[in-house]
């Protein structure tokens, strides 16, 4: 059972704190200077995450938007245009990156409430290079996709997608922030999710719990460049086992996603039964809240749930999103549900 005054924390899975276990992994770290790729504990969870992956090498980095942005920029030449779903990380939350760091010009595709882009959509927005336009250096696909409540895209609908615009010679980078959420959502390796798209990157720092770091992945030429960018972005760590350590631990965690989404499917059911209040069940650990219903903007839901301790992030004017982790169980989820219950009977009265 939660203690009866603790803050429920489910505004992302990027909240969790390391493990016993993994606080001693990074204490027990063999480590060297990974600029100089005298690593061992970085060498091998990069082994271990193109592994994981499917990919023939990967590259350890800082953050998820690092990885998406050293993507865009072994990619793309100035200039050229970025293809994205309008919804995407890449393009509404890494402070236009690709414009400032890659001078990419981003287009966009509408891909709909499932954020599946059709192939005709990509077709569509696909540009070719003549004297007048700067011609499709990069298409990026996204899965789970975060801002529709993190939606699992079954693979078959990625590879479409990314045929059209690789038979275009256009090479597609699939955002995996979340990706082996897809991958237990969908019953299938993440291998496969990743094997028609040319990169991929994935977060360590989220819901597998990870303190830091995410990776690049692709093959050894990619990755090879993928180096040199992220020293250029500032990224080139030294002694980086010491946060590498936790990361393969990290990696152990992929099975046990599962447990966070049965408790976001439990969290959207409890908040559903509530007046005014819509919570469609969630594909993985992302549950969106809608209280247009019961006339109570996000920005006042996240204040007052803050109040009545549960954490929660405000999605649009009257959406509010919800994230499971593992620092939450069952319980926690009742507790919050709980809570969230009066903040609304409160507020919508
Ligand atoms: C979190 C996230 C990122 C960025 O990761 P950071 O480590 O926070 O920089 C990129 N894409 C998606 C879809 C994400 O959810």
């Amino acid at each position: 059972m939660p203690e009866a005054d603790a803050f429920i924390d489910l505004r992302s899975d990027t909240v969790t704190t390391p493990s016993a276990a993994m606080r001693e992994a990074a204490r027990d770290a063999e480590v060297g200077d990974d600029v100089y790729r005298d690593d061992p504990t970085v060498n091998e969870l990069e082994r271990r995450a193109a592994d994981a992956v499917g990919t023939e090498a990967a590259l350890y980095v800082p953050s998820g938007t690092m990885a998406n942005q050293i993507a865009v920029h072994v990619h793309t030449e100035p200039g050229q245009e970025l293809l994205l779903e309008r919804e995407s990380h890449v393009y509404r939350w890494e402070l236009a990156g690709a414009a400032k760091l890659s001078g990419a010009q981003t287009r966009t595709i509408d891909a709909g409430e499932r954020c599946v882009p059709t192939p005709e959509a990509v077709r569509e927005g696909l540009v070719e290079a003549d004297l007048h336009r700067p011609g499709t250096g990069l298409l990026a696909l996204e899965n789970t996709h975060n801002y529709r409540g993190g939606a699992a895209i079954p693979a078959d609908r990625i590879a479409a997608a990314a045929e059209v615009a690789r038979d275009a010679d256009v090479p597609v980078h699939l955002d995996g922030a979340r990706v082996f959420n897809a991958a237990v959502a969908l019953g299938v390796d993440a291998s496969d999710i990743v094997e028609p798209v040319d990169t991929v990157s994935f977060c360590l720092s989220k819901g597998l719990g990870a303190p830091v770091g995410s990776i690049v992945a692709g093959d050894e030429v990619f990755v090879e460049e993928a180096r040199r960018v992220r020293k250029l972005f500032g990224g080139g760590m030294r002694q980086a086992g010491m946060i590498a350590a936790p990361g393969l631990l990290a990696l152990e965690n992929v099975d046990r996603l599962a447990d966070d989404h049965a408790n976001a499917e439990r969290l959207a059911a409890g908040l559903d039964a509530l007046d005014g209040v819509r919570a469609p069940e969630p594909d993985t650990n992302i549950a969106v809240v809608d209280t247009e219903g019961a006339g109570i903007p996000a920005s006042d839901l996240v204040a007052a749930c803050e109040d009545a301790g549960v954490g929660c992030v405000e999605f649009d004017a009257h959406t509010t999103r919800f994230t499971t982790h593992l620092d939450v169980d069952g319980d926690d989820i009742d507790a919050a549900v709980e809570r969230v219950g009066d903040v609304v009977a409160t507020l919508g009265a």
